[in-house]
């Protein structure tokens, strides 16, 4: 498996320089593990129509571009200009300007007015609003659509009762209110994953 995640990084030399340059700037963008679950689960699901939360410059929108179908679109929203105009330009660097719809502003404000049914959804924003943003795309998703979000996990903190700082108290609440929330979800099911920094897998359950 090491070989194959090797493989894979070596062959996209530009996605790799773009990696490089996020986290020289410090702006957070999905590890390599999560990374390869993304594209595990699109590859086999195939999902037509994406929406992310949550697209810095653009790395994981490109990212999901790249393996799935052409005719895939994939719908991706900013709350920061600077990052959203860097997203902008990267993706039409690359050559996925047709796949993308960008929407600048925030998830909390502009997922309700989405009006169509995604397969798959990808939420990696603030982590104080998981359960907010959870709950606001619960009823967008198709059939056996799946939502995955990342670093619901924070640190290791969020699965201990230990105190946590006073700076960071209220995302680890608010994390542990998300899992809980998760865990009693009848129509979604969910495994939450302890790599990286915790990611959660949710398919809707057939109604
Ligand atoms: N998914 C990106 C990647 O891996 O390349 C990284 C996303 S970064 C961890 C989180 C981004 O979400 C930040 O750029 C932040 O500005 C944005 N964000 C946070 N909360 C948001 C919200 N409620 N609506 C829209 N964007 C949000």
């Amino acid at each position: 498996m090491g070989d194959n995640i090797f493989n894979l990084w070596e062959d996209k030399k530009d996605l790799k320089k773009l990696e490089s340059k996020a986290l020289k700037e410090n702006i957070p963008i999905i590890s390599r593990e999560t990374a390869n679950i993304l594209k595990s689960v699109i590859t086999v699901k195939q999902p037509k129509l994406i929406l992310e939360i949550g697209t810095a410059i653009g790395f994981s929108t490109l990212w999901l571009a790249q393996y799935t179908d052409s005719d895939t679109e994939i719908v991706t929203i900013e709350r920061n200009q600077a990052r959203f105009n860097n997203a902008r330009k990267n993706i039409k660097k690359f050559g996925f300007n047709d796949k993308v719809t960008f929407k600048f502003g925030d998830g909390q404000e502009i997922v309700p007015y989405l009006r169509r049914e995604f397969n798959f959804v990808f939420i990696d924003a603030a982590k104080g609003q998981y359960l907010n943003l959870f709950k606001l795309v619960e009823d967008k998703i198709s059939e056996n659509g799946i939502i995955i979000c990342d670093n619901i996990l924070y640190k290791g903190l969020v699965r201990n009762n230990k105190k946590v700082d006073h700076d960071i108290r209220t995302i680890v609440i608010n994390l542990r209110k998300f899992l809980i929330y998760l865990k009693n979800n009848q129509k979604f099911k969910t495994e939450i994953f302890d790599i990286d920094d915790g990611i959660s897998i949710s398919t809707r359950r057939n109604s």
